[in-house]
C-alpha cells in the first residue's frame, strides 16, 4: 500500500491534497513533491522485502503514489540492468564504470518510468484524457500507456522530431499534432488545447507523479550498489525529472535509514546547442534563463526553458556535482565509442554522458579510483533515419 500523505511545494512549503488532481504551486510556479509517511512505509518496506518481490518499479509501492493495485498498469518498465563497462573504463584510465541501461524499458527509453506513474495515478483520480508536449520520447511513452489504460492521448511534437516517435504515437492510437517549432512551442499549444477541452496535462513537472516514476532509478542504483552509493552519476538533462527524481530517492532512502548522508556527485550533461542548466550552474545562478535558438541532435536535450530549474540546480550544488556542455560532434563520436567498446547502442542523450565523462576525466574532476555510473536514457534505434 502507498503511504502517500500530501504534496508539498519545495519553495514555500505550502501543502496540497494528494487525493485531488494537482498541477504545480501557483504561488511559486514550482513543481510539487509527493511526501510519504516513511515510518509507516518502513513497516513493510525493507531491503529484503523489495529484493523478494517480482521485478519492476511497482515493487517499491509503499513509496509510490498509487493506492489501488487495480490501477497499477505495466508494460514491464523498470529494473533495467546496470552493465559494467570494463573496456571503456580501461580506455579512460578508470577502475569502476557502469552504464545503467534505460534503453531496455518499454518504448525504448526511461520516459516509460515517468509516464506509467503519471497515467496510472491520473486514472486512479478519475482522469481519462491526456495531453503532452514532447521532444519525442515522452509522447511515445504516453501513447503506449494510454493505450494500455484504455484512455485517450493527444501528443504535441516538433515536426522535426525523430520519425520513430511519430510512428509509435500513431500506432498506439493517440492523436499526433506536429508543431513548427520547439518543445516550448508545443507546450504553449498543448496548454491552450488542454484548457479548451479539459484534457489532463502530463507535461514535465506540471503534475507531480512523473517524478515519482523516475525516482525509481535512484532506488535501483542504491540497491544495486548494496546501499553504498557510487561516487559520481552522470545524467543527460532536458527537463530534469531523472536528476531530481534520483536526488529525491536518495533523501527518502536516508530517511528510511537505508543509506547514510553521503551522496553521489550528480552531473548534468547538456548539448552546447542548448545548455540553459549548464550556463546557470556556471554563473552560480538560482534560475536558468531560456536558451535562444536551441539546436542539438539529442532531441531529448532540446529543452530551452526548464520549469524545475531551481530543483535541478539545488540537486547539483547540494551533492557537489557539476554541469557540462558537450558539442554534438562529441556526442556522435561517443555513441560510436560506446557501441564499439561495450555493445551498447545508446541514444545521443545517453552517449552525451560518455562525452562528458571524457571531459571530466581529462580535467581531473573524476579520479581514476572513483565509481562512476553513466545513464543511457534511451536506445539509439529510436533515432535511426
Ligand atoms: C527526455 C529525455 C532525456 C531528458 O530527460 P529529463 O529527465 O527530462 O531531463 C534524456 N534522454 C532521453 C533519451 C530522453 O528521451
Ligand atoms: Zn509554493
Amino acid at each position: 500500500m502507498s503511504t502517500l500523505t500530501h504534496l508539498e511545494c519545495p519553495e514555500c512549503g505550502r501543502t496540497y491534497d494528494a487525493d485531488q488532481p494537482q498541477t504545480y504551486c501557483p504561488h511559486c510556479e514550482s513543481p510539487l513533491l509527493a511526501r510519504y509517511d516513511l515510518a509507516a512505509a518502513a513497516r513493510t518496506l525493507t531491503p529484503e522485502a523489495v529484493a523478494g518481490r517480482s521485478r519492476g518499479l511497482w515493487r517499491w509501492h509503499e513509496i509510490l503514489p498509487m493506492r489501488a493495485a487495480a490501477f497499477r498498469f505495466t508494460l514491464g518498465e523498470g529494473d533495467t540492468p546496470l552493465l559494467p563497462a570494463p573496456r571503456l573504463a580501461a580506455e579512460l584510465g578508470l577502475s569502476h564504470l557502469w552504464v545503467k541501461d534505460e534503453s531496455q524499458n518499454p518504448t525504448g527509453t526511461f520516459k516509460a518510468r515517468g509516464l506509467v506513474m503519471a497515467v496510472s495515478r491520473a486514472m486512479e483520480l478519475g482522469l481519462r484524457e491526456f495531453v503532452i508536449p514532447t521532444a519525442g520520447n515522452a509522447g511515445g511513452a504516453l501513447a503506449a500507456y494510454a493505450a494500455r489504460a484504455r484512455a485517450k492521448a493527444h501528443v504535441f511534437m516538433p515536426a522535426d522530431a525523430p520519425e520513430v516517435n511519430k510512428v509509435e504515437v500513431q500506432a498506439a492510437g493517440a492523436e499526433l499534432v506536429l508543431v513548427n517549432g520547439l518543445i516550448s512551442d508545443a507546450g504553449r499549444l498543448a496548454a491552450e488545447q488542454a484548457k479548451n477541452h479539459g484534457w489532463w496535462r502530463v507535461s514535465t513537472f506540471k503534475e507531480p507523479y512523473r517524478l515519482e516514476g523516475k525516482k525509481t532509478m535512484g532506488l535501483e542504483i542504491a540497491e544495486a550498489f548494496d546501499w553504498e552509493l557510487p561516487d559520481v552519476i552522470i545524467y543527460p538533462t532536458g527537463g530534469g525529472t531523472g536528476l531530481v527524481g534520483m536526488w529525491k530517492a536518495f533523501d527518502e532512502l536516508e530517511a528510511l535509514g537505508w543509506i547514510g548522508p553521503k551522496r553521489p556527485r550528480l552531473v548534468s550533461v547538456q548539448s552546447d546547442g542548448c545548455a540553459p542548466v549548464v550556463r546557470a550552474f556556471q554563473k552560480g545562478a538560482k534560475r536558468a534563463r531560456t536558451w535562444k535558438k536551441a539546436h542539438t541532435i539529442a532531441a531529448g536535450l532540446r529543452v530551452p526553458s526548464v520549469f524545475a530549474d531551481r530543483l535541478i540546480l539545488r540537486a547539483l550544488r547540494e551533492t557537489r556535482g557539476t554541469a557540462v556542455a558537450v558539442p554534438d560532434e562529441a556526442i556522435l563520436a561517443a555513441q560510436q565509442r560506446l557501441a564499439a567498446a561495450e555493445g551498447i547502442w545508446a541514444a545521443p542523450e545517453g552517449a552525451a554522458t560518455l562525452a562528458a565523462l571524457e571531459q571530466l576525466v581529462q580535467g581531473g574532476w573524476v579520479q581514476p579510483h572513483e565509481r562512476v555510473v553513466l545513464f543511457n536514457t534511451g536506445s539509439g534505434l529510436k533515432y535511426v533515419r
